[in-house]
């Protein structure tokens, strides 16, 4: 590995994306500052994916851990970029040499209805909020937004996220109506063997349980959800592979969770009964040239609550230039605008969509081509010198400054522990 030591770069988000590019500049031997605006650092891991996924979590958790107490990695926890430390500050005063936006997207698109927002919390939620409180409402210490599991409810969206705020409300409905029936089922060992073959083993079924379920809306056909990615120079043969595949993804969901699922709705309009959602009104539409068209029909879809799960995009902050929903990237590649030479972006912050793996790639790529190509940069043009003993004083003392602000004594293992309630799952 060549040695960039003498550099530094500050990477904001510490989740799958910001811990493996800090492990790429480790690798090199830059100095890497990565803030974390919450006290633990796992992002959509922890807070995004459903809590059944305790496998996977656990794997990502432990990467994440040993990237972050990489040498030469300064863990920076409770710190915002945009509140605590402004995004300027980073790019200018410090005396980074790069900064990496790698702050994920926690902001749900917001439902294209006029008037939906004023309804959150009476009748109406978003994916992202629904999904926290999900993973963490068993916590005694959890004193965020709460949820009442609404049988009936209408999901809208169309991937694979919605399809998990599906299951939750269906897994959620499910283990409700047995209690009621004096069964105690666990809601992770239903979503393993599906609600029929669990039903199947108490010798009930679904219709005996009295429980309507969950719709998911979607504007377009089920072939056309984004469950399986569409390569972008596929022909038509691959298109009718991906097509097949997504409808099969959708199909086997739906026979293991039993929710059900409009197709080709639209929603337009509000049903607003007593100051609460109570559905909404969808416009019928048609698929042509892969986009949804409405055919002048409506319909209304009546429901005692709506989740919309539409996409999540990034967060603003203070500095970085937005293109409607998103950051105004000029390089998509590699995050890049070009009013900011040193800034980057990576994983989730630039694809929106995506997985872990997807992110994890992504920020590997980019981290490598920084250390490669921009750092070499540095070096040539000579506009940023390497850090002399001064400026990393300095830059160490800011740092310290942060710390000693959340109370985090640069002991990672130790902070982590103590910010992990002991009823978390
Ligand atoms: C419901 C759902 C289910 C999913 N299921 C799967 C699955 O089964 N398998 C899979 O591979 N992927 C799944 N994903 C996608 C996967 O979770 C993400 O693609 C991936 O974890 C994103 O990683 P990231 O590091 O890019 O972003 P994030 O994990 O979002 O990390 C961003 C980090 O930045 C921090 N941050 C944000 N703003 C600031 C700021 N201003 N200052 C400082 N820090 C900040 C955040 O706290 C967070 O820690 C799912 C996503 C959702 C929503």
């Amino acid at each position: 590995m060549s040695s960039d030591e003498g550099y530094a770069i500050a990477v904001i988000g510490g989740a799958t994306a910001g811990a493996e590019a800090a492990g790429v500049f480790s690798e090199h031997g830059v100095l890497t500052v990565v803030f974390e605006q919450n006290t633990r650092p796992y992002g959509k891991v922890e807070d995004g994916l459903p809590r059944w996924h305790a496998a996977l979590r656990n794997k990502e958790y432990a990467a994440i851990d040993r990237k972050l107490t990489s040498p030469n990695v300064h863990y920076v926890p409770s710190t915002t970029v945009g509140e605590h430390v402004g995004l300027e500050e980073l790019t200018g005063e410090w005396g980074f040499h790069a900064v990496v936006l790698a702050n994920g997207a926690w902001r749900d698109r917001p439902l294209p209805v006029e008037g939906a927002d004023a309804l959150l919390g009476k009748g109406f939620a978003y994916q992202n909020a629904f999904i926290y409180w999900f993973n963490h409402y068993n916590e005694a210490a959890y004193d965020g937004e709460q949820y009442e599991i609404l049988d009936g409810t209408l999901v809208v969206g169309g991937g694979l996220a919605s399809i998990d705020v599906a299951k939750v409300i269906q897994l959620e409905l499910c283990v409700r109506a047995l209690a009621e029936r004096g069964i105690e089922a666990d809601l992770v060992e239903t979503e393993v063997a599906g609600i029929p073959k669990t039903l199947q083993k108490l010798g009930l079924t679904w219709e005996e349980l009295g429980v309507e379920g969950c719709t998911i809306c979607y504007r377009r056909r089920p072939e056309d959800m984004p469950l399986v990615e569409l390569p972008d120079d596929a022909n038509d043969k691959v298109r009718e592979r991906v097509a097949r595949g997504r409808a099969r993804i959708l199909e086997k969901a739906t026979e293991k969770y039993l929710f059900k699922v409009e197709a080709l709705r639209a929603p337009s309009g509000l049903i607003v009964e007593d100051d609460r959602l109570a559905g909404l009104v969808c416009d019928v539409t048609k698929v042509e040239d892969g986009r949804a068209r409405p055919t002048g029909e409506t319909v209304e879809l009546r429901a005692p609550m709506v989740i919309s799960s539409i996409g999540s995009v990034p967060a603003p902050i203070a500095g970085v230039r937005m293109k409607g929903e998103l950051y105004g990237f000029d390089d998509w590649d590699l995050g890049r605008m070009n009013e900011h030479p040193s800034l980057f972006g990576v994983g989730n912050v630039v694809t929106g969509k995506g997985n872990i793996v997807a992110s994890r790639k992504h920020a590997r790529s980019v981290a490598t081509r920084i250390t490669a190509d921009h750092l070499e940069l540095v070096r040539k043009v000579k506009k940023l010198e390497p850090l002399d003993d001064a400026t990393r004083g300095e830059l160490l003392r800011r740092v310290r400054e942060q710390h000693e602000r959340s109370g985090y004594s640069g002991d990672y293992a130790a902070w982590i522990d103590a910010a992990t309630p002991d009823d978390r799952v």
